[in-house]
């Protein structure tokens, strides 16, 4: 199947689906008490075509800077003269995935200041960026505190701020989170959103789209959509091992044809989890049973 990866899989959807998010405004807005927001182009999934580059701190700085992750140079240059005149402390990562980091090298290098992340993110990008400093579940950095929340992708952190939750991709304010069981794992996705919404509530500010206001009623919406669709894998499977192709149109048959290539990941990842559960099985042909 060669190089699988959440990047292949993003643009393979490019190619089909037009991003027909709103019109982003290049101009920093406050989106809670100490934290700004600037939404730049990236290569992500549609129909989001921005990341959101949250600054965290006081008006004058210094700024912690949360996933510059554009990498195409006339948006570096937006971000570059909104910190102008700002002195920035680091660039703070929550996951490895493309649109995410796109712009830290460059950043990190033109401020000269640390790139920190989880551990599990700094492997995922060796090769790849440098992550200068690591940062544990629970701890406080910048005045932050961040929260391990692994599942879309193993090392995700979010950020607490007083009322707020800098959320990465645990949940999207356009478009929709993609588990991929090559990187991701819906296990360990659906506690992270239990994990969130057992935590003081607060506004999620997510990686894609606007704020979030009730934090809460968003995490139900995602755990109840996610036990919908897995009633829905499981009403697909059968005594007879069938192969993913062919339980797409009942798993998912409620999702646009051109977004199968993801939907399919997506079914492998709830049947991993199905399987983890006792109640399906791969016959190691990529065919999947009910047991
Ligand atoms: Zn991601």
């Amino acid at each position: 199947m060669g190089e699988l990866t959440i990047e292949s899989l993003y643009e393979q959807v490019r190619a089909a689906v037009p991003a027909t998010g709103p019109e982003v405004s290049a101009v920093p807005v406050q989106v809670a008490s100490g934290i700004r927001v600037l939404a730049l182009r990236t290569p992500t999934l549609p129909p989001a075509a921005h990341t959101n580059v949250y600054m965290v701190g006081p008006e004058q700085g210094p700024v912690a800077v949360v996933d510059p992750g554009s990498p195409y140079p006339e948006q570096q240059a937006i971000l570059d003269a909104v910190l102008e005149n700002l002195p920035i402390a680091m660039v703070l990562l929550t996951h490895h995935h493309g649109d995410h980091i796109g712009g830290a090298a460059a950043l990190a290098e033109r401020w000269n200041v640390p790139i920190a992340a989880h551990a599990a993110t700094a492997r995922r990008l060796a090769g790849i960026l440098e992550v200068t400093q690591l940062i544990e579940d629970g701890e406080t950095i910048h005045g932050l505190t961040a929260v391990h929340t692994p599942g879309h992708a193993e090392g995700h952190l979010c950020y607490e701020l007083g009322a707020a939750t800098i959320a990465g991709d645990m949940v999207a304010g356009i478009g929709t989170i993609l588990i991929d069981p090559s990187e991701g794992d819906m296990v360990l996705y659906l506690a992270s959103l239990e994990r969130l919404l057992a935590r003081p509530p607060t506004t999620l500010l997510p990686a894609h789209g606007p704020p979030i206001a009730d934090g809460p009623a968003k995490l139900r919406e995602y755990l109840a959509h996610r036990m919908m669709r897995e009633g829905r894998v499981l009403a697909s499977l059968t005594a007879d091992p069938t192969p993913l192709s062919a339980l797409l149109p009942t798993a998912y048959g409620d999702t646009p044809r051109m977004l199968w290539p993801l939907a399919e990941r997506s079914l492998l990842a709830h049947l991993d989890k199905l399987s983890r559960d006792g109640r399906a099985r791969d016959d190691g042909s990529g065919r999947w049973s009910r047991l």
